[in-house]
């Protein structure tokens, strides 16, 4: 068995809490997933994440980049250590990607025929070829709890008709990835067994052998392309319901289009998608998105934002009284302001919002650490939040350590990052459970302060 879903309440907005039960772990739904690209989750430690977010109970699933660990270190090499779980010692339940957004966005001269696509390595420009086939067998080898469909990911933009074809193409290789799956899903490295002869004693502790693994496999997700065209959207999740996949992803979305669009095809798309299977849109987004989607019944969502924007000394925070009827904020996010989320770990940077100072959306304010008004600042980011750095560092030291360049500086603004993004998915379960917006925040600040008495207080 792969996955089971348990829908125990949907809103009138169509948002649903949810379990989704996977191998390593349950996940509460609707769930943000941080991105661990090369399997690890950008400078932050493993045992630091599973105590991230208001209540300590850090996150409960984490993503990692196939195309990555395909060429370093190596999937047979994860494969020979245990899987990927082992290898990164991370008990809990992890999600890879296909590939395939990679392949499209880093690899250099790509060769795309019906077979797969040949493409040279962004590191060290060797040749590889990529088929649906061989991406399952990655991911098989990896051993994700989710693991997705290889697709081909259209150039923003794209014509009708060249979306219409790229789509065709996807959904030829959705089938393949399912056949291939089926035949295959035995195969994934999670045994006990295969810990210790990997030669890696320490890897059957205690830890895994709480684990039972027996007659439990991994799920496969098919992606629904279309571009940005309705029509196309709802006939790719037509023809991917008729596979019947274990869950639903949505790709393709926030590569620049502006978000009233991005809304759009979401909202076109989970007309069609089943309502008793988890549905996941890949690459989204600031924090007002992710809530805003999951109230419209999007299960799981993953972004590099809250990481990649903390290296960039741009840290979220929930606005001040007062601060979101004030003249100079909210300003709304700006088109050119926003970079989208280069889903996957991509190249793109951090155009725009390295130059912008504080930007204030419903739900949240960035602001930049980097101002000299936070030079002898004592307060903490977010006098609102109880994350591990808020709870002990102020906003001078923060400052300070980033124009340092310390490398603890990166880690802490992506400690709170994170954290913030776990906070909000926390407030909109327990809204979506029934409770009002004031009984979500006093429930969530119950839950900080129970977990504040179990933190040693370092002046004590
Ligand atoms: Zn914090």
């Amino acid at each position: 068995m792969g996955l089971r879903f348990e829908v125990s309440a949907t809103s009138p907005t169509g948002g649903r809490r949810a379990a989704l039960h996977i191998p390593h772990g349950t996940v509460q739904t609707p769930v943000f997933m941080p991105v661990g690209t090369a399997a690890t989750v950008k400078t932050v430690q493993q045992d630091t994440l599973e105590h991230i977010g208001a209540s300590g109970a850090g996150a409960e699933i984490i993503l990692a980049n196939t195309y990555h660990l395909y060429l370093r270190p190596g999937h047979q090499l994860i494969r020979r250590m245990g899987g990927l779980h082992r290898f990164m010692s991370w008990p809990r339940p992890l999600l890879t990607d296909s590939g395939g957004f990679q392949v499209f966005s880093l690899a250099k001269l790509r060769k795309i025929t019906p077979a797969g696509v040949e493409f040279r390595s962004h590191l060290d420009g060797s040749k590889h070829f990529f088929s649906p086939e061989h991406s399952i067998d990655v991911q098989i080898a990896l051993g994700a709890d989710i693991i997705m469909a290889f697709d081909e990911c259209v150039e923003t933009p794209a014509t009708w008709e060249r979306t219409r074809d790229s789509m065709g193409l996807t959904h030829a290789w959705a089938a393949r990835s399912l056949a291939y799956f089926a035949a295959h899903k035995h195969e994934v490295p999670w045994s006990i067994e295969s810990a210790t002869k990997a030669g890696a004693p320490h890897l059957a502790s205690e830890m895994w052998d709480t684990q039972s693994f027996e007659n439990r496999t991994q799920s496969l997700f098919g992606i629904v392309q279309g571009g940005m065209y309705a029509d196309l959207r709802r006939e790719s999740a037509e023809r991917l319901v008729e596979m019947d996949f274990d869950g639903y992803a949505i790709g393709g979305l926030a590569v620049g289009e502006p978000r009233d669009v991005t809304r759009e095809m979401i909202a076109r798309t989970l007309e069609i998608l089943p309502r008793d299977k988890p549905r996941y849109v890949m690459g989204v987004g600031y924090p007002d998105e992710i809530e805003e989607y999951a109230r419209m019944g999007v299960d799981t969502m993953d972004c590099v934002l809250p990481t990649r924007a903390a290296r960039h000394g741009l840290l979220f925070r929930a606005p001040e009284p007062g601060e979101e009827s004030s003249t100079d904020q909210p300003r709304t996010l700006k088109k050119a302001d926003d970079p989208g989320c280069p889903t996957h770990a991509g190249p793109i940077g951090m155009s725009g919002m390295s130059e912008e100072t504080e930007t204030a959306s419903r739900t949240a304010v960035r602001m930049n650490i980097k101002r000299l008004e936070y030079a002898e600042d004592q307060r903490p980011i977010d006098p609102t939040c109880s994350c591990l750095v808020c709870r002990r560092y102020t906003r001078a030291y923060l400052r300070h350590l980033f124009m340092a360049k310390e490398p603890l500086g990166l880690t802490l603004n992506s400690i709170h990052n994170l954290s913030f993004y776990l906070d909000t998915m926390s407030r909109v379960r327990a809204e979506l459970a029934g409770l009002s917006r004031e009984q979500a925040a006093a429930w969530l600040k119950d839950s900080r302060d129970e977990f504040d008495q179990t933190v040693r207080d370092p002046w004590a």
